[in-house]
């Protein structure tokens, strides 16, 4: 016997044959002897919608208001999983966020997990009862309700799992695996048996939004074994101890299982991302402070940054990217420093994609960006911005050639499947 998470996103929550199919995958899973709790998101395109109402309110609207609203999606899901539940003649309940309590920071919007009472949870579950856990959400320690951020019922759920000991957290989703590359980009990417928990820590950094970063990291930190599989499977599927998905492994059991590892693990595209140049600014000590101190200070994650070539004038232009998102704020807080910061112009253009490959065999490879480069030039694809890590080389490109840029460093690297 084993105890078992099972994750189900929004695609696989999206109304009453889709719950009801989950719901079968449940009990299965439980019949073959296992203690199962269960993590849902809301149903697809719902929390766009609560997001949506939220911006028409009022566009600086109360983060703490806004956890109230778009919490509740996971709340109609949990409670309708565990009536399918029921239905099919089995023990379930829903434990939402402040009833386990799953409790978090008080980070509206982007709440971290602090910690999880699991004592509650794990009588259930020995009592042969399936708890249903609504993701995304927690509570404060002020009492309110928290949301972890977009896509944080992967966390959730790795969180649960931690918690409860479990042997391992399989996420359903709408894809049967991690794959090379966004699968619905590249019609040739192919499934990874394994990817490392390092690796995969990089591809959701970068954009690959199969995982939430934060919950490969905290998998990672807890040493809990995470599967990713697909929810699109039949009633006579077999148990998801032999569905081929994507099992997240630690550097060691890989060297194990693959000896002849890629080069390159996968590419990544992230359009979410917006890029700002100053110009002219004076080429002294503390110029780029003056621009990076205001915005760490406003929360605004800045990526990739270049400072150009001093010009013969002492002068240079710095150019960085932060989250779309952030790209209004940011132009804010800039324009009120101009005078400090010294600059003579801000461009900003938002119609831009980072295109990152990761792999870890970069480590003893030489030439990886050099290729990466070299594919781009060939298909006139110029590059905006570059930046790289131990394991991954990220480029800025204009937005309009993602899907272009994508397919040709996948042939590129040799990384075409069927
Ligand atoms: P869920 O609602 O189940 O959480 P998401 O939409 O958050 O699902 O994540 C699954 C999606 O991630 C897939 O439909 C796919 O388009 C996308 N994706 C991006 N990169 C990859 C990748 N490398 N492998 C698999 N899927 C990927
Ligand atoms: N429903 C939330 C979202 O869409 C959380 C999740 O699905 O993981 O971001
Ligand atoms: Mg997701």
């Amino acid at each position: 016997m084993a105890r078992i998470v099972m994750k189900f996103g929004g695609t696989s929550m999206a109304g009453t044959e889709r719950i009801r199919r989950v719901a079968r995958i449940v009990q299965r899973q439980q019949a073959a002897g296992h203690e199962v709790a269960v993590v849902v998101s809301a149903m697809a395109g719902e929390t766009d919608r609560l997001v949506n109402f939220c911006r028409e309110a009022n566009p600086l609207y109360d983060p703490a208001e806004y956890d109230v609203v778009v919490a509740s999606g996971e709340q109609v899901t949990s409670g309708l999983l565990a009536m399918h539940l029921q239905a099919l003649g089995c023990k379930a309940r829903s434990w939402l966020g402040w009833q386990l309590p799953i409790h978090t920071d008080d980070a509206h919007s982007k709440a971290r997990i602090e910690g999880i009472d699991a004592e509650a949870l794990l009588a259930s579950m020995a009592s042969g009862e399936i708890a249903v856990i609504p993701g995304f959400q927690g509570v404060s320690d002020k009492g309110r309700i928290t949301t972890l951020g977009r896509g944080g019922s992967d966390t959730s759920a790795v969180a649960v799992a931690a918690a409860v000991k479990a042997d391992r957290c399989d996420i359903y989703t709408d894809v049967d695996g991690v794959y090379t590359t966004d699968p619905r980009i590249v019609a040739k990417a192919r499934k990874l048996k394994n990817v490392t928990y390092e690796e995969m820590l990089e591809l959701a950094s970068v954009g690959s939004k199969v995982l939430q970063t934060r919950s490969v990291s905290l998998a990672m930190k807890e040493g809990v074994r995470v599967q990713v599989l697909s929810s699109f499977i039949d009633d006579d599927a077999p148990a998801a101890d032999t569905i081929p998905g994507t099992m997240i492994v630690s550097d060691e059991e890989l060297e194990g299982l693959d000896m002849e590892r890629q080069l390159i693990t996968g590419i990544a595209a992230d359009k979410n991302e917006a890029k700002v140049t100053l110009t002219r600014i004076a080429d002294r000590p503390g110029a780029v402070a003056a621009i990076f101190g205001p915005l760490a200070a406003a929360n605004i994650n800045v990526d990739m940054i270049i400072q150009n070539i001093a010009k013969d004038k002492g002068e240079t232009d710095v150019t960085f990217t932060v989250p779309i998102s952030d790209l209004a704020r940011t132009q804010a807080l800039l324009e009120e420093r101009k005078d400090t910061i010294g600059y003579y112009r801000m461009l900003a253009n938002s119609k831009v994609a980072k295109i990152s490959v990761v792999g870890v065999g970069m480590r003893s490879h030489a030439g990886v960006a050099a290729t990466m480069f070299r594919s781009l030039a060939d298909r006139g694809i110029n590059i905006q911005a570059i930046t790289t890590s131990e394991i991954k080389v990220s480029v800025l490109i204009d937005e309009d050639e993602t899907e272009l840029a994508v397919r040709v460093l996948h042939t590129a690297y040799e990384m075409d499947g069927e």
